[in-house]
């Protein structure tokens, strides 16, 4: 099942999204929000009027109460900024208040050198994830999928000493452009970045340093993971600089593209 979140008679609904002859519409309403459900296919519906997908404005797919982020999860992005490959998960924040929706501006802000593009795979939690044993099953706890921009002020980064004010500005969260549970990244998602139509990033999630497994059992061993989390799965190589006036466009396998303009703050 895949869905998005959009206004409706001037309030935000969560809507399915159904694809017939190639095309996607969003055929029904969910009457509760999913994360409150735990499990796609239990949510009650109600049928709509069909609208087109692509044509409608959407809302981020999450609210969720922490956007838990994972770095240096490929080989690739960890080499080509210098870094070892970590030990054992490395962990940091965004704020949700950094969220984003599809179609909206990335704000740059002008006190930094540099902010880049992350393509991610994220991961939403279906039901409160707490302190799970090393050989518990991680699918109960997973609602679906977006996909991520983790934009990210390099110079500040590098600066810090810790990646709040990196990772952390208004708008330097997009994510969308929906949720699906009908993805597998242990067999293998592909995710990707183009920039002005120039492919910039192109990775797949069988390269994570860390499967989905084993990150959640991590995290849920450090802070309770709970409906509605979302899990930013880390980047892969080729991560560059945007600039206003860039046209931003996240793809992840079966999610579709997640489309940002860039402007000056
Ligand atoms: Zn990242």
């Amino acid at each position: 099942m895949k869905y998005c979140r959009f206004t409706f008679k001037g309030a935000a609904r969560y809507g399915l999204v159904e694809s017939s002859k190639g095309v996607e519409r969003i055929t029904h309403l969910l009457a509760i929000p999913p994360e409150q459900v735990g499990k796609l296919k239990s949510v009650p519906t109600e049928q709509i009027e069909p609208l087109p997908f692509l044509e409608t404005p959407l809302l981020s797919p999450v609210q969720p109460s922490k956007i838990v982020c994972v770095g240096r999860n490929y080989r690739g992005h960890a080499a080509e900024m210098g870094n070892d490959v970590p030990k054992e998960p490395l962990l940091f924040f965004k704020p949700p208040s950094s969220l984003l929706e599809p179609g909206h501006d990335i704000r740059r802000p002008s006190i930094s050198e540099r902010v880049d593009h992350e393509a991610e795979l994220g991961v939403i939690i279906a039901k409160r994830c707490h302190k799970l044993s090393p050989n518990e099953d991680v699918h109960p706890y997973i609602l679906g999928y977006t996909a991520i921009n983790d934009v990210s002020a390099r110079d500040f980064q590098n600066k810090d000493g810790q990646w709040a004010r990196a990772k952390g500005f208004d708008t330097f969260c997009p994510a969308g452009p929906l949720v699906t549970d009908e993805i597998d990244p242990w067999k293998g998602v592909s995710v990707g970045t183009r920039v002005n139509g120039q492919v910039r990033q192109q990775g797949n999630t069988r390269d994570f340093v860390f499967p989905l497994d084993a990150l959640i059992h991590y995290i849920s061993n450090i802070m309770t993971l709970m409906p509605g989390d979302l899990i930013c799965t880390g980047t892969p190589e080729g991560v560059g600089p945007l600039v206003p006036g860039d046209v931003v466009e996240i793809s992840v396998e079966g999610v579709g593209t997640l489309r940002n303009p860039v402007v000056s703050d």
